[in-house]
């Protein structure tokens, strides 16, 4: 089966034809990161224009790669939230209007399911499987006891991993987004500066970042009264380990606690590789097997939306006319 996919939820316009939910037959992602740059972040209106702008393109390029015409394809996939809702409309609307034009069945798609089902082109899933989220808007761990069935078992408190990181750059005065950045100062850098990490109650698998951010905030600010100045390398370094370290091991917890058959992450820190070295080591020497996207992958793609929605293709659930933006969606 052939499934279009459609993202438009932030900052990526995103077409892509999958078969079968783990073959790629073609991907277009249009970035926007030069026009939210000089802005040091995303500026919805922006976005929405953009993808306004971009989305029959992109459209009609994942076309001509995969070298396909309408009468293949079995049914469009489109993120219907969580997101931007001036984004989301752009390529809500878009499904909607070709299924109808094409007469396809449409199926909403939730952004984080396809961030989890981009995994899926690594390897098939073994259940009860438990997926780290850690992207720009989530940090969750999720335990999957089936296909389209995802139970919250932590989550963060107050930031998420993506954004903490990308705050942290921007008090580095590093350009937007900063996650890759940090990634690579940090590669350079010595862990010598002692951050907090968040464990919070003992049996707990929630996250915070907040605490971390502030420290760094403070300590860049306290060098700076005593007429120092450290270094970004060096900050970079010690911050990415704190948030590591929680990550690995509180996924490491609770993939035990829940006798996890895999463990994979997903979202665009997932292209850490800090948190990808450390992941493996953990997991390494143990027999739980970890799934980790190609990098192009863990960030926003049309591709996974694709992944997810022949999933819930082949459980036979549509969406009707109806189908609308929400911003706010919930993964169960
Ligand atoms: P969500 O998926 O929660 O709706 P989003 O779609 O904006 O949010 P993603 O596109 O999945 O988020 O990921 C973008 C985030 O990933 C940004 O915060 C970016 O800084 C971060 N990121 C990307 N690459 C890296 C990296 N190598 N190291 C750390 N963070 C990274
Ligand atoms: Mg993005
Ligand atoms: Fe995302």
């Amino acid at each position: 089966k052939y499934i279009l996919g459609i993202e438009t939820s932030c900052d990526e316009t995103a077409a892509a034809i999958v078969e079968n939910g783990k073959d790629i037959i073609s991907n277009v992602v249009a970035s926007q990161i030069d026009s939210h740059k000089r802005f040091g972040g995303v500026v919805p209106e922006v976005a929405s224009r953009h993808h306004v702008e971009q989305i029959t393109v992109v459209l009609e390029e994942a076309f001509e790669q995969a070298n396909m015409t309408w009468e293949k394809i079995d049914a469009i996939a489109v993120t219907e939230g969580p997101g931007l809702v001036g984004a989301l409309l752009v390529g809500v609307n878009a499904g909607k209007a070709l299924a109808f034009a094409k007469q396809k069945p449409l199926i909403g798609v939730h952004h984080i399911a396809g961030h989890i089902y981009a995994n899926r082109f690594e390897r098939e899933f073994e259940f009860p499987l438990l997926a780290l989220i850690v992207s720009g808007g989530h940090t969750e761990l999720v335990l999957m006891n089936g296909h389209g069935s995802y139970e919250l078992v932590g989550e963060t408190r107050d930031d998420a991993a993506g954004e903490a990181y990308d705050k942290v750059a921007r008090m580095l005065e590093l350009p937007y987004p900063g996650g890759p950045q940090i990634d690579q100062l940090a590669a350079e850098g010595e862990e010598s500066i002692d951050f907090p990490k968040a464990w919070l109650e003992n049996d707990s698998f929630d996250f915070s970042f907040s605490g971390l951010k502030s420290s760094v905030i403070n300590t860049i600010h306290n060098a700076s009264q005593r007429g120092e100045s450290l270094s970004k390398e060096d900050i970079a370094a010690s911050f990415q380990s704190s948030v590591v370290d929680v990550l690995t091991t509180k996924t490491w917890k609770a993939a035990q606690k829940y006798g996890a058959q895999q463990v994979i992450v997903a979202g665009g820190v997932a292209a850490n590789q800090g948190l990808r070295k450390a992941l493996a080591a953990k997991f390494g020497d143990t027999n739980i097997p970890l799934l980790i996207p190609s990098l192009n992958l863990c960030t926003d793609n049309a591709a996974m939306i694709a992944a997810a929605g022949f999933i819930t293709y082949k459980q036979g659930k549509r969406s009707g006319w109806d189908l609308n933006a929400n911003p706010s969606l919930m993964l169960n």
